[in-house]
């Protein structure tokens, strides 16, 4: 099954989640961050209003991210319910890296955005963010997943 044919839905981003995500970033450099991203999916877009800052573990967060497992399950019961999954790229730019596309296939079908952030190049904490929406395909059985470039809308208030 295909999501979305043609073009994908917007990505609507609460300007307080902006400041949020950029704020985690840089308060985990020169590790990666990483969180869960909160919000709603609705015939505009889908609407990102809350974030959930996680601790990652993983053996090197310098270059990888792994959520704490139990803050992980905690926050998958959250409100509003978890929508995607935020993490940043310390050094380099906010693209998917090989180990992120196989960390994809790990995510519930709950997830339907993912975001990536670098450091902002201005003074401000704001990041530099790229969004994604989490395509899944059956095919023979078999359930792949990959991620199509979403346009990244500031709501502001
Ligand atoms: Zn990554």
């Amino acid at each position: 099954m295909t999501a979305f044919q043609g073009t994908t839905p917007p990505v609507w981003l609460d300007s307080s989640v902006q400041l949020m995500l950029g704020k985690h970033l840089l308060t985990c450099l020169p590790h990666e961050a990483c969180g869960i991203l909160l919000g709603t999916a609705a015939a505009g877009g889908i609407l990102i209003s809350s974030y959930v800052p996680l601790s990652n573990v993983a053996p090197d967060p310098l270059h990888a991210f792994e959520p704490d497992p139990r803050e992980w399950v905690k926050a998958l019961y959250s409100d509003p319910a978890p929508i995607g999954l935020f993490h940043s790229h310390p050094t380099s730019p906010p693209w998917p890296s090989p180990a992120d596309m196989l960390g994809l296939e790990a995510l519930g079908p709950e997830f339907k955005v993912y975001l990536i952030g670098s450091p902002g190049t201005g003074s401000g904490p704001l990041p530099v963010l790229n969004g994604f929406i989490i395509s899944r395909e059956s095919t023979e059985g078999k359930t792949a997943a990959q991620l199509l470039p979403a346009a990244l809308q500031a709501l502001l208030k």
